[in-house]
């Protein structure tokens, strides 16, 4: 039975083989055409599965002007299935133009679930996943590596990073240098392969433990930031600000804040801070 002329997004495995899912094997089979980011490494997938469906590359470099040739075959009634090398098309791999010509020609496009690096590594991070931001690949060249990291540095959701085997070193030294050493970040590396390790420290520490050894960063990752979350010390409730408020009108800051700090039962530095930002003309 083929497949009703549609565009079929289909993840592949992320380095286990096992991971790639019925259905999509199914479509692989019955499509007319798979568009691949590289024939010959899609070959070696469908080699796996005595898959025998006609391959047609779809990279980066030929987007746009290959769409619109798919587009004129699904219109004519063809089937085709979009993999990329590895994982879910599309994030961080080839797909969107090719997607939006089939949304704006009127071409359904039917995606399956399937295995994704970064939600992979999210769920098993131990990092807050209840709101997260894909930031994709940091910048290659320091200063907009560090301009980027800077305009996240107060972004309260998990980030989550692709990054090369290459970069990581300097990538985690950049985000030491703008958050500071306390940030949680994770390291998800070659994961559901023989090596998978999924290593979490404060940035500092981070940093140090892939220095010791250039085996730690080997392979594939996915590197996670824990979400800025202000100090505990600088939740200060309404009730103790009026406190140290009030005791300034009459103190010197620095005595204001150590007896709101007594009174209240909170950290005198918070208090010393919020006064100088707020209190001192
Ligand atoms: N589309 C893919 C997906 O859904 O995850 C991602 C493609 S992107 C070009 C490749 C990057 O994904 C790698 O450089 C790495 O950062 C991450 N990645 C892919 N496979 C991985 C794995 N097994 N373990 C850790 N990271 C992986």
């Amino acid at each position: 039975m083929s497949q009703a002329a549609a565009l079929y997004i289909v993840p592949t495995p992320i380095g286990n083989l096992n991971d790639i899912s019925q259905r999509a094997l199914d479509t692989l089979q019955q499509v007319d055409l798979i568009a691949c980011e590289d024939t010959r490494h899609t070959a070696k997938l469908l080699s796996h599965y005595q898959i025998s469906t006609p391959t047609w590359a779809l990279h980066d470099h030929n987007e746009q002007y290959k769409s619109e040739q798919l587009v004129t075959r699904l219109l004519s009634g063809q089937s085709v299935a979009l993999v990329s090398d590895a994982g879910t098309p599309l994030i961080s791999d080839p797909g969107y133009h090719l997607v939006n010509s089939c949304r704006d020609a009127g071409v359904q496009v039917i995606a399956l679930p399937g295995p994704c690096a970064a939600v992979t590594a999210l769920s098993a991070a131990g990092l807050p996943t209840d709101r997260f931001a894909f930031e994709g690949f940091l910048p290659a060249k320091e200063k907009a590596r560090l301009d980027k990291i800077e305009s996240l540095k107060d972004e309260p959701r998990t980030l989550v990073f692709y990054e090369s085997p290459r970069r990581l070193l300097d990538s985690v030294a950049a985000l030491v240098a703008v958050l500071g050493d306390e940030r949680r970040l994770v390291v998800a590396r070659e994961l559901t392969k023989t090596f998978e390790t999924i290593h979490s420290l404060p940035a500092g520490e981070m940093l140090l433990w892939l220095q010791e050894d250039s085996n730690r960063s080997r392979g594939e990752i996915v590197l996670m930031v824990a979400g800025y979350r202000p100090d505990s010390d600088d939740e200060l409730s309404a009730e103790v600000l009026r406190t140290l408020t009030l005791l300034r009108s009459e103190l010197p800051l620095k005595k204001a804040a150590a007896l709101t700090a007594e009174i209240h039962g909170v950290k005198k530095n918070a208090l010393y801070k919020y006064g100088l930002e707020h209190l001192e003309s």
